[in-house]
């Protein structure tokens, strides 16, 4: 079927796919470098991390030209910090992931990370430095081993148990026949929901990046393989900067600060007393989530 495609579009859907899913594929984006919308700058220098703060500097976007999707966002994250950023959907929270990852540039503004603007950094090394645990996460039809180990070139196979083990997934592939080198994906072992995410998670956690991004990584789970893999994120998340967008906003209620993002606007941010004592935009939804949770409670 595959090769019905002409070759460029076959790329240039692998490369949308990939955008829209936030997937941290190095070796795919090397592949696709032609159908790149962002390019380096001419002698563009390495990021360099020393304190790896965050700031969006009255940034505007729109994926079209007649569609702002983002009106001048200001914010900051502090290095170390961990950022929860929530909204109704379309909001745009996971377009400032995608601009985090510099797969667009802002219209107008900046993006800066430790003080330098991520356009004028090379994106090879804007990219080794982000980690991103998306909603669904995609496998490789290759070994388990191989979906942990290919976020960072020459891992061993010990850093690869220990990064199982960070995401509590150690037990359940020592369990397989095979360990390690159970095939998985279309034509191998079906993982669920939950042991994918936590083959992400092991991927980051190997990968070691000073700043995490996690996109609404828990809303495909169940609330029980929730909890457990809540617990494992706030490990990802302790000693780096970390954005947690979220919709579930019983995940997020112990983040440093929350932001609120309406329309492509900053409408409210604070911790989640704060938001809640407020009686705005968080306070709403967080009620009606609420109100949903007991609903569901109650037996049919
Ligand atoms: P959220 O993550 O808050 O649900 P998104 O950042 O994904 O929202 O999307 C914000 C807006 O941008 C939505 O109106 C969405 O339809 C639009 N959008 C997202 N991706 C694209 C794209 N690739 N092309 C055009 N519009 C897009
Ligand atoms: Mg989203």
């Amino acid at each position: 079927l595959l090769q019905l495609f002409r070759p460029l579009d076959l790329l240039g859907f692998v490369y949308r796919t990939i955008r829209q899913g936030l997937i941290d594929m190095a070796a795919m984006f090397r592949l696709i470098d032609a159908e790149m919308e962002v390019e380096d700058a001419p002698g563009a220098p390495a990021l360099n991390i020393a304190r790896p703060g965050i700031i969006f500097e009255n940034v505007h976007f729109g994926y079209d030209e007649d569609r702002t999707i983002l009106h001048g966002l200001d914010f900051e994250i502090a290095a170390g910090e961990t950022v929860a950023l929530v909204g109704p959907s379309g909001a745009g929270k996971s377009t400032i992931a995608r601009l985090l990852f510099r797969f667009y540039d802002p219209a107008a503004g900046r993006i800066l990370i430790d003080g330098q603007d991520i356009a004028q950094v090379t994106q090879e090394s804007l990219r080794a430095a982000i980690g991103i645990v998306p909603q669904d996460s995609v496998l490789f039809n290759d070994t388990i081993g191989y979906n942990i180990g290919y976020g960072r070139a020459n891992a061993e196979q010990d850093d690869i148990r220990e990064a199982a083990r960070g995401a509590a997934i150690l037990p359940f592939i020592e369990a397989l026949p095979e360990g390690f080198d159970t095939q998985v994906g279309e034509r191998g072992l079906k993982l669920s929901g939950g042991e994918k995410q936590r083959v992400a998670i092991a991927r980051t956690l190997l990968k070691d990046p000073p700043i995490v991004i996690l996109d609404e990584a828990t809303s495909a789970l169940d609330s029980r393989t929730e909890q457990e893999i809540l617990a494992t994120l706030n490990r990802v998340a302790r000693g780096r900067t970390t954005l947690a967008i979220a919709h579930r906003l019983s995940t997020i209620a112990d983040a440093d600060r929350i932001l609120v993002l309406e329309n492509g606007r900053l409408a409210e941010q604070g911790r989640h007393a704060q938001l809640l004592r407020r009686d705005g935009l968080y306070a709403e939804m967080w009620a009606r989530q609420q109100a949903e949770r007991t609903e569901d409670a109650r037996p049919a």
